[in-house]
């Protein structure tokens, strides 16, 4: 009884060991996520004046594939006046990081005299980031002072961003070979024609001439002496071309006795086809 009752608590212990990691690492990945995956919105040097409002923006866009091109910055003032001030634009944006310098007219410039105004405000600022084809924005809520701080403590222009965080394409691991299964043209032959013996219009010059001296006919000679060093592999090449004079036995290759040695062209045809070279002869 003891037994089963201490088997069933550790069963118990483990199963609830198990439920509380596997609930522990999902808000670890939560809170990562939430932490570090967010898109990053990163306040920019503008060079447009007083109007300007440079920013960059760099996501996964691997998870998240969106074109980002609008951008909303909303002053909330609920305390004070004005008690609103939304500025909106559009611009050309991209699918991976990216940044922008704007000019958002004087409604920026007014929303920057505002809230840079002697007494504090209690108020916040919205800056917007959307895609409007795909659905898709991210809202940054800020206080006035720290919108302020972020403009002045800008790091970057934009072009500096872009040399910074440009998404460059991944290397190439496994080039493939571009091939065509199609023929090059044949190169202009500028009229030239070809003078070849199927040419008709170059016959006469081929004509009498089929081959050179492929037709000639070759001189048999008589051999003084043939011989067969050591070293025969018995591979009866040579008494297949010529067996009146060569004679392969179980060892070796003998030349017969009495064999007619008037027939040089083969005997030589023999030597030539002998793999290990062993035979020999005097003209
Ligand atoms: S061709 Fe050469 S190796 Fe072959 S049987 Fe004749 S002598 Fe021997």
């Amino acid at each position: 009884m003891n037994i089963q009752f201490a088997t069933m608590m550790i069963a118990i212990i483990m199963a609830t060991g198990l439920v509380v990691t596997v609930v522990g690492l999902n808000f670890l990945i939560g809170g990562g996520e939430f932490f570090f995956g967010r898109p990053r919105l990163d306040f920019l040097r503008s060079r447009k004046g007083a109007n300007g409002f440079a920013f960059g923006f760099r996501w996964n866009h691997v998870k998240e594939p969106a074109k980002f091109d609008r951008i909303k910055i909303a002053l909330y003032n609920p305390f004070g006046s004005p008690t609103q001030i939304e500025i909106q634009s559009k611009y050309t944006g991209g699918n991976t990081n990216f940044a922008e310098d704007l000019d958002l007219g004087p409604s920026m410039g007014k929303l920057i005299k505002v809230i840079s105004g002697p007494e504090k405000m209690d108020a916040s600022i919205m800056v917007e980031v959307s895609a409007s084809a795909d659905g898709v924005s991210h809202q940054y809520m800020m206080s006035v002072d720290k919108f302020l701080k972020k403009l002045g403590l800008a790091p970057f222009s934009m072009d500096e961003y872009k040399k910074k965080f440009e998404r460059k394409a991944p290397k190439v691991l496994y080039p493939t070979v571009k091939r065509s299964f199609v023929a090059d043209p044949l190169p202009a032959t500028g009229g030239a024609k070809l003078k070849i013996a199927a040419n008709p219009e170059f016959a006469e010059d081929f004509s009498g001439a089929t081959g050179g001296d492929a037709g000639a006919a070759v001189e048999n000679f008589d051999v003084k002496k043939v011989w067969i060093e050591p070293g025969c592999i018995v591979c009866d090449a040579c008494e297949t071309i010529i067996p009146e004079v060569f004679e392969v036995q179980d060892a070796t290759c003998v030349i017969r006795s009495g064999a007619p040695l008037t027939d040089g062209l083969r005997i030589q045809e023999a030597a030539e086809a002998c793999p290990v070279e062993v035979i020999k002869f005097d003209r």
